[in-house]
């Protein structure tokens, strides 16, 4: 099956709400339909951005997606400092991050919490970017693949045939993110294609041939094109590059 690349920049805690105003703005000049028929592009700001580059997308009819880089579990009520799915829903996000390693380490989130995040997402239509990958320590030991594949695992309990056909999974080795230490193609495609045979043995191989799988760490326009070349990669989780629009266009046009 022909996956559609999707290329999504995490901005992290960057950018305010006037700044992201800026960074769409120039993602929306910079790239072309041309861009959009070849690859899928989204932004994840922070919250307070949301509404912002909602109006934005919606004003001028923009073909970029964005999405948040949390959901919470809960649906409503007293839970302090959380958002909703509804609330995301509500923004016409496409996309909920859920589990990324910096709420794993910062936030304690483990996969149980994933697998709950996982929930809320499909209970209002969000589409869940699932973040896992190992740490250095795990990698050195070479346990990349089943450490990966436990959290795959963990955050798909329960998860139907019909919902999990459309999650996207990112690859994140811990020791790649943010470091300028980039995995090789061949480490990506390594533990990417475990990602898709797992997602075959838990569901079926067609929908696991479906499912888009991101690779994530320290991707930039002089590394993108060696990992997507690999066969079970479908796109990148961008973070520092994708705050400079300039090199997250030219990451958006990784074939040229
Ligand atoms: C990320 O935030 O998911 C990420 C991969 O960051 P970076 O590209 O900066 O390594």
């Amino acid at each position: 099956m022909a996956r559609t690349p999707l290329m999504a920049g995490n901005w992290k805690m960057n950018l305010n709400h006037l700044e992201a105003i800026a960074q769409v703005q120039k993602l929306a000049f910079g790239l072309s339909d041309k861009d959009f028929d070849a690859v899928e592009v989204a932004v994840l700001p922070p919250f307070t951005d949301l509404r912002s580059v909602q109006t934005l997308v919606d004003g001028d009819k923009l073909k970029i997606k964005y999405g948040a880089q949390d959901v919470s579990a809960h649906d409503s009520g007293a839970y302090t400092g959380e958002i909703s799915g509804a609330m995301l829903a509500k923004l016409n996000c496409t996309y909920a991050v859920i589990g990324h390693s910096e709420r794993r380490q910062y936030h304690g989130e483990d996969d149980a919490t994933c697998n709950a995040k996982v929930k809320a997402a499909y209970r209002y239509g969000l589409t869940p970017i699932l973040c896992v990958g190992e740490g250095l320590d795990v990698r050195k030991a070479g346990g990349q693949v089943a450490h990966t594949l436990a959290q795959l695992d963990g955050a798909l309990a329960d998860i139907p045939a019909e919902q999990a056909a459309s999650i996207v999974i990112a690859y994140e080795p811990v020791w790649a993110i943010g470091t300028g230490e980039v995995a090789t193609p061949e480490d990506a495609q390594e533990v990417c294609g475990a990602i898709r045979a797992r997602l075959a043995e838990l569901y079926d191989a067609e929908l696991a041939d479906g499912v888009r799988i991101q690779y994530g760490g320290s991707v930039k326009s002089g590394n993108v094109a060696a990992i997507m070349a690999q066969p079970d990669v479908d796109g990148a989780l961008v973070g520092g590059a994708a705050l400079d629009a300039e090199e997250f266009i030219k990451i958006v046009r990784f074939r040229d």
